[in-house]
């Protein structure tokens, strides 16, 4: 077993922040259960891409990096077994030889597996959920050092729970993806009145496998970027020059030390982004780069009251003349039945805002989060929110059962740090 001692460990942004006791990285099952018996207060980190403070602890903090790869391959139903400290990004080398792929990804894949799927991670597509929609089955390490099989036949309240639970209820070690076979994507990205958007994108959303709009707050157009299953040759994604990051992160700066030129910065958007066509496997065409870093919030909103919400947000980030050079990013996402998804029984809007990590983030996610909450929006676990249990508790019918049961499988709090116990104990 690794024991990085005495690390300060950040979340990806750089915004959270705490010095765990130790960093254990156990190297196998057996190694992970005797530290679960051995040690009164844990969490366990993925890969850190979180907003909020929930991978924060001063006691023992726990890594899966060791513990990866796929373990077992059902290639009729199209589904494998996958150590739950794999990077999304590795999989690629385990289902392309099998002819799988996941479902639905969303806009990066540095994320490890669980902890994409303990936090609802998703991309976009009227009919497509969240990733831990896809799970069929996990193995869950309890307080006890106990191993769970879970799932809808075996230990059933614990599948429906254990999907989206923070790392609440216990470590998942594996989990069984339901895949599907591998496709092309044709990714195509160009700008369009914000306007026109408004009017037919209940239409719209519908013709694309995926749709997804990146709106300015001062700019009349927005970029629009669908995906769609294809056959054609594939047409790899060229690098920009300037790229979009370096222009990103320019006119960050300059927003953050000129917030005035904010909206004539916006505004130069028709000249750089350039109608753009590119084809590929599903697992290239998901990810993008993101090395512009930035702080997030993200709510989901009930589908039919998505655009009266962002038209809202639209008109506080003007009116309180909000610096920030980040669009909006607004998604379509399936509702599901899993008890703390943000997306359970609600088929959702996903509306979120991003400021450069240099600026401070309270500014502009005070002004947009209580239009966000008036939409009934439940907020994305890993993005930043200032929700309190009782607003919570009144958004998600499940949320006493949650409770009740993480209170049977770790009485004593084992896995939950100061954060989540403010959160879920009020
Ligand atoms: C640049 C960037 C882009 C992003 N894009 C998207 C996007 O397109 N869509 C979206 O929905 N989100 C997005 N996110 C948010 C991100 O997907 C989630 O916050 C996700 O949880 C991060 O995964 P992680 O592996 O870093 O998990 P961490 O942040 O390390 O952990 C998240 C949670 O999972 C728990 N956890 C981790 N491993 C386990 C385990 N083995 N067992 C039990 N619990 C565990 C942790 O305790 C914690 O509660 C983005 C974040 C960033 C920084």
């Amino acid at each position: 077993m690794s024991d990085l001692t005495q690390t300060t460990w950040t979340n990806w942004s750089g915004f959270q922040k705490s010095n765990p006791q130790q960093i254990l990285q156990p190297a196998n099952t057996q190694e992970l259960q005797s530290i679960v018996r051995d040690h009164t207060k844990i969490r366990v980190v993925g890969a850190g891409h979180s907003f909020t403070p929930l991978v924060c602890t001063d006691a023992t903090l726990l890594s899966l990096d060791r513990m990866m790869g796929v373990t077992h391959l059902d290639v009729e139903r199209c589904r494998c077994d996958i150590y739950a400290g794999t990077r999304l990004y590795d999989l690629e080398q385990y289902l392309q030889p099998i002819n799988q792929a996941l479902i639905n990804q969303g806009d990066i894949d540095q994320q490890s597996l669980a902890g994409a799927v303990s936090t609802g991670t998703h991309g976009t597509g009227v009919d497509l959920h969240c990733i831990s929609a896809y799970v069929e089955a996990f193995e869950l390490l309890t307080a006890s050092g106990e191993i769970l099989k879970c799932s809808r036949t075996e230990n059933p309240e614990i599948f429906a729970a254990g999907r989206v639970s923070l790392g609440s209820l216990g470590i998942l070690t594996k989990i069984t993806m339901q895949n599907r076979s591998r496709y092309k994507l044709r990714e195509h990205i160009e700008l369009c009145p914000v306007e026109d958007m408004m009017q037919h994108i209940q239409q719209w959303k519908h013709q694309h496998r995926h749709i997804e709009c990146f709106v300015f707050s001062y700019e009349k157009q927005l970029m629009l970027k669908t995906l769609d299953e294809t056959n054609e040759e594939i047409l790899p994604r060229k690098e920009n020059f300037p790229s979009d990051d370096t222009l990103l992160t320019l006119c960050s700066e300059l927003t953050k030390s000129f917030p005035s030129l904010n909206p004539y910065l916006q505004k130069l958007l028709g000249i750089f982004v350039k109608p753009t066509t590119y084809i590929d496997w599903s697992s290239k065409i998901f990810p993008t780069p993101r090395n512009t870093k930035f702080n997030e919030m993200e709510y989901q909103i009930p589908v039919d009251q998505g655009i009266e919400c962002l038209d809202e947000v639209l008109h506080a980030l003007r009116k309180h003349k909000v610096a920030t050079f980040f669009p909006l990013e607004f998604r379509f996402v399936k509702g599901d039945d899993i008890w703390l998804s943000p997306f359970y029984q609600q088929d959702s809007i996903s509306i979120s805002v991003h400021q450069y990590h240099k600026q401070d983030p309270r500014l502009i996610f005070d002004v947009v989060e209580p239009i966000l909450q008036k939409y009934q929006g439940r907020p994305h676990w890993g993005k930043m929110h200032g929700m309190t249990t009782t607003q919570l508790r009144a958004l998600y019918p499940k949320w006493d059962d949650f409770m009740a049961l993480r209170q049977e499988l770790d009485p004593q709090a084992k896995f939950l740090n100061p954060y989540l116990e403010k959160l879920f104990l009020g």
